[in-house]
């Protein structure tokens, strides 16, 4: 059996040494050869994976010492053109053929901006508990230096009674800190923004307002479809 590199077409009689050939030779490939294959998807699909890794993140982030340090979350079951369609413009977008797996990496202050805009949401990247003023965020910059966080797709195959189902797995890594703060007006329209906070409806009814109030950005693009 022979293996062949999918982006040079190169051959190898060991999967091992096509594996070091692509570690070598394509360590920085952005090229998906099979691109072609994945469809784009959809508004909804893709406002439904953006406000999984939100809220996953958010749940890691606590306000005590035991919520500070490494983290890691984990979706088992993340379609690869979604991975692809939030990843692939970005400098670090990085794809490895031969392992099926794809990373991206952001840094420092520039990094929480622009997962701002794939996220989609402004708050991303921390919670704040009013009671104890103190807030859990990720990490990406202090005094010292600055921090990443890590978004890798793989593809894992799963074997059930004689049949294999193959899919993508996104592991997302981060360190975690938290603080006090000190309240002033854009804090108060945070935690406005923040806290599902009860409402009274027409049928008095106890509802929760959404966790994820839609950005501008989202409002605009639903508008513009609205519109046509
Ligand atoms: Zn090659």
């Amino acid at each position: 059996m022979a293996f062949i590199c999918k982006l040079c077409q190169k051959t190898y009689s060991l999967r091992k040494q096509v594996l070091a050939h692509e570690r070598t030779k394509h360590r920085n490939n952005k090229i998906i050869p099979h691109l072609h294959l994945l469809l784009q998807p959809s508004f909804e699909q893709l406002t439904t994976y953006q406000d999984a890794f939100i809220i996953l993140i958010k749940k890691r982030l606590g306000f005590n010492r035991h919520s500070v340090g490494s983290k890691r979350l984990l979706i088992n079951v993340f379609p690869e053109n979604i991975f692809v369609h939030l990843f692939q413009s970005e400098p670090s977008f990085r794809y490895n053929s031969a392992l099926r797996k794809y990373s991206c990496t952001f840094k420092g202050v520039e990094g929480e901006s622009r997962l701002k805009q794939i996220l989609n949401y402004e708050h991303w990247s921390y919670r704040q508990d009013p009671k104890t003023k103190t807030t859990g965020y990720v990490l990406l910059v202090n005094y010292e230096e600055s921090y990443e966080v890590s978004f890798i797709w793989m593809q894992a195959e799963l074997i059930e009674n004689n049949r294999s189902f193959q899919c993508g797995t996104v592991t997302c890594a981060f360190i975690t800190d938290s603080g006090e703060f000190t309240e002033n007006k854009e804090n108060e329209q945070l935690f406005k923004n923040h806290i599902a906070t009860p409402e009274i409806t027409n049928n008095n009814q106890l509802i929760y307002r959404h966790i994820l109030p839609r950005s501008p950005l989202q409002q605009l693009i639903l508008n513009q479809q609205n519109n046509k």
